[in-house]
């Protein structure tokens, strides 16, 4: 790494320095030493070093706080361990902090005086990120999505093409009906998703479409904004967060739409639904919804009907920990599970004490890391073994693409499916 320069220096340090944040302070000093963390993280279970353990992340970022932010730490900070902001703590910041934490909150949980580690490592990211410090890996997905309005940069008519493909089979299917809307102003709904699913999983797409269209809805995708992601959550940089979220929220007024409907994407939904608000500093003018509870009040209501004996393969549920230890959204998963397939088993643990899938935080994003990920999705995949299910159900299109990966390293023999894939297998029409 080069010589980090005073500036980066002083940008970084600057956030532990903000008087505003009272629970980093209360947070980055409340540590007992305890060690009871250690086990809740996966990371620290499947690869056994000591720095993997939650508190130890912490530390990093408190040693900082104690050498730049109080006077013992100023004067003898090596009796304090107050560390120096030079290159090689840097590396162990971006190491420990980028890559190993998917910032999915277990150990938070597990905390027994309740440390909030994973906004301690946020912060962390967002000193790295104020001293141009993100790994490229993961600001590239930032900044296409910042140029093209998609962060995979899929070119507005490869979107439309595989739209109007879809609708072709979707009519075949369902009849003239039956479309997918793009760019309809006054639709009640504007809908987002994950530009994964327009170049991988296309289907699921599709499985949405069929959903609305027995509902009835009057909904529409937008070609200028369709992306529900923010990978500003995770790079730390709240500034580029808050741009992404803006243009968001600017489309639905553009569109004239009274709902945003936030497509299955766990940290999108987070960014979204929860965050946004704080990087726009206003409330939404529109209702902002996610797709897990749409589909759940559409068969509360009896808007759709479905049929569980429709699916009959043993299923699960992998809970994304943006939407249920984050989101608290665990009985909606489950209410909308129940109903659209027969026979289900939960994982254990499962729900707000269920093992991230090893995908979040940005992990799919950062190559470098890729070993890493899948060694710390061994927990997910022997916890989907040891339920004997054919069909693991995810409502994130992150966690989608990690446990495919998992179901071909550890050969589990499964199916993945989102909420609104096995929603539309068991729709009566
Ligand atoms: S937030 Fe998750 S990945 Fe990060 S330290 Fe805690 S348990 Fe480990
Ligand atoms: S459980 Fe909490 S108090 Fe104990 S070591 Fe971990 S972070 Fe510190």
């Amino acid at each position: 790494m080069r010589k980090l320069t005073e500036q980066q220096i002083n940008d970084a340090v600057r956030l532990l320095k903000m008087p505003a944040d009272s629970k980093l302070l209360t947070h980055l000093n409340a540590c007992v030493h305890c060690g009871l963390c250690a086990e809740s993280c996966m990371y620290y279970r499947t690869m056994g070093e000591d720095k993997f353990i939650p508190a130890r992340k912490v530390e990093l970022v408190a040693s900082l706080y104690r050498r730049y932010c109080t006077l013992t730490g100023k004067a003898v900070p090596f009796l304090v361990n107050a560390r120096e902001l030079d290159e090689k703590m840097a590396e162990e910041m971006i190491d420990m902090l980028f890559g190993a934490c998917t910032l999915c909150g277990r150990c938070v949980k597990h905390c027994s005086i309740g440390v909030d580690i994973a906004y301690v490592v946020h912060v962390g990211r967002r000193m790295l990120a104020a001293a141009n410090l993100v790994p490229s890996s993961l600001q590239t997905s930032v900044d296409t999505a910042l140029l093209t309005g998609n962060n995979m940069g899929i070119p507005s008519e490869d979107f439309v093409d595989t739209i109007q493909w879809l609708e072709e089979e979707l009519t075949d299917e369902y009849g003239q009906e039956a479309c997918i809307p793009l760019n309809r102003t006054g639709s009640k709904i504007l809908y987002t998703l994950n530009p994964r699913e327009a170049k991988f999983f296309p289907l699921s797409i599709s499985a949405m479409a069929k959903i609305f269209f027995a509902a009835k809805e009057s909904w529409t995708l937008s070609t200028n904004m369709y992306d529900v992601t923010n990978y500003g959550l995770f790079s730390g940089n709240n500034n580029q967060a808050k741009q992404i979220a803006k243009r968001l929220h600017d489309e639905v007024l553009n569109m004239q739409s009274q709902t945003l409907v936030l497509g299955e994407c766990g940290h999108g939904s987070r960014a979204n639904r929860w965050e946004a608000p704080n990087y726009l500093q206003q409330s939404y003018e529109f209702n902002v919804i996610t797709t897990v509870e749409l589909i759940n009040e559409y068969i509360r209501s009896g808007r759709i009907k479905v049929d569980k004996s429709l699916n009959q393969a043993l299923a699960t549920i992998h809970d994304p920990c943006n939407l249920v230890r984050n989101g608290g959204l665990l009985s909606e998963i489950r209410f909308t599970v129940t109903n659209t397939v027969s026979d289900f088993v939960e994982m254990n643990p499962h729900g707000m004490d269920s093992f991230c899938c090893g995908g979040g935080g940005g992990q799919l994003a950062m190559s470098e890391y890729n070993d890493r990920r899948l060694n710390t999705g061994f927990l997910k995949a022997e916890q989907i073994r040891a339920t004997g299910a054919k069909v693991v159900i995810t409502p994130c299109h992150n966690c989608v693409d990690q446990l495919s990966q998992l179901n071909h390293l550890y050969k589990l023999g499964i199916k993945i499916k989102t909420l609104a894939e096995i929603t539309a297998d068991a729709l009566v029409l």
